[in-house]
């Protein structure tokens, strides 16, 4: 007979590592406990936790487990960026890059294999939607890269792999954990989700009132050339998707940030910018621009030359929302923005 499989505590939220730890006979306390063992210490080994009893430590290595990701490759760029693959239990990949840029410290993270959702210019899209994370599998990307830097990031962005809002629940759980006052405590002004514009998630976001940032991949001004872009926009167009943009910055007071990924002569003249201060005039946000990353097997575009990008940034200075530019960092390893397609190097096992 099979022994039973271990239950993985670190899939738990603090709430239901108490419940589980009364249902085995346990006093709650004790999550309070294990809970630094995993989020400040960053241990896995039941029997080095000193304060819990030997008794305990024993049964719960037989009951319970807290895996870590399993790393199969880092790249790590020019720039210092580094790229983590990791292989998960059903031998499937995902990547996590960490980015340092003075005292800024980014960890992005991914919340799906693959993607469902077919944007033409992501690397990601190509792998088609192969299956949801798991809460642990997302925070273990955060506790593995820390394992590694030995330091907290200052900056958590939910940025990877995968439409996050199509993981809606996990990613909660999981950005819940990494937001406990008593554990990582990473602050929720400084953890982004990023999505291409999922419009009923959106809405259901706001109306919970979650207190994480949100960006939205916006990246056209005008229905026909973003639903030819970003196959999302045939079902919830521009004006659907910045109503509900608005909604939030409203409901929630919070700025929202609005992505654009700069395509040569696709998406970068001075009326697009026009265009594109026009959507966006009446709504509390920031303008993240990002340069195109090509991707091998993936470059049906190309990057504009960097005048372009600045004429197109310095037409936007009339709107009153702070605008930046994010020039691909760590492209070198294929780890920049839309780069990520979680495939091992040929020369990596
Ligand atoms: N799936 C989510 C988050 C991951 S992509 C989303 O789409 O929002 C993160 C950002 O990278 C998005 O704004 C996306 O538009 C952008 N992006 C995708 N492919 C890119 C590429 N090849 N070059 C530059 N940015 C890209
Ligand atoms: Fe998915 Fe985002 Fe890539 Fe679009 S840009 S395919 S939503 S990961």
């Amino acid at each position: 007979m099979t022994p039973p499989r271990k239950i993985n505590l670190k899939s738990l939220s603090k709430e239901e590592l108490r419940e589980w730890f009364v249902s085995i006979g346990e006093k709650p306390f004790r999550a309070d406990q294990l809970w630094l063992w995993i989020y400040i210490r960053n241990k896995t080994d039941f029997m080095q936790m000193t304060n819990l009893s030997k008794t305990l430590c024993a049964r719960l290595s037989e009951i319970a487990e807290l895996p870590t990701l399993h790393c199969t490759d880092i790249q790590v760029s020019q720039s210092g960026t580094k790229k983590y693959l990791w292989e998960l239990e059903d031998g499937r990949f995902v990547e996590s890059v960490y980015i340092p840029e003075g005292n800024r410290r980014t960890i992005c993270i991914s919340t799906q294999v693959g993607c469902a959702m077919g944007c033409l210019f992501c690397a990601t899209a190509t792998l088609g939607f192969q299956r949801n994370l798991t809460p642990y599998e997302i925070v273990g990307q955060v506790l593995s890269v820390i394992r590694d830097i030995g330091e907290k990031p200052t900056n958590l962005v939910v940025m990877g792999m995968g439409e996050p809002l199509h993981n809606y629940d996990n990613l909660m759980k999981a950005l819940y954990i990494l937001n406990d006052s008593d554990g990582l405590a990473l602050s929720h002004r400084k953890i982004t989700i990023s999505t291409s514009g999922i419009v009923p998630q959106i809405i259901r976001y706001t109306q919970e009132n979650h207190p994480f940032q949100l960006a939205i991949s916006l990246n056209a001004t005008t229905d026909t050339l973003r639903s030819r872009l970003m196959p999302v926009n045939l079902k919830y167009p521009l004006q659907d998707l910045l109503q509900t943009a608005k909604a939030y910055a409203v409901n929630n007071q919070k700025r929202i940030t609005f992505e654009y990924v700069l395509l040569r002569g696709v998406n970068d003249s001075l009326e697009d910018a026009k265009r594109l201060l026009k959507l966006v005039k009446n709504i509390r946000c920031k303008i993240n621009l990002i340069a195109y990353n090509p991707a091998p097997g993936n470059d049906p575009f190309e990057r504009p030359d960097k005048e372009q990008i600045i004429r197109f940034h310095e037409a936007l200075s009339p709107l009153y929302a702070p605008i930046t530019l994010r020039l691909s960092k760590g492209d070198d390893i294929l780890g920049a923005c839309g780069q990520l397609a979680g495939k091992p190097r040929p020369d990596s096992h």
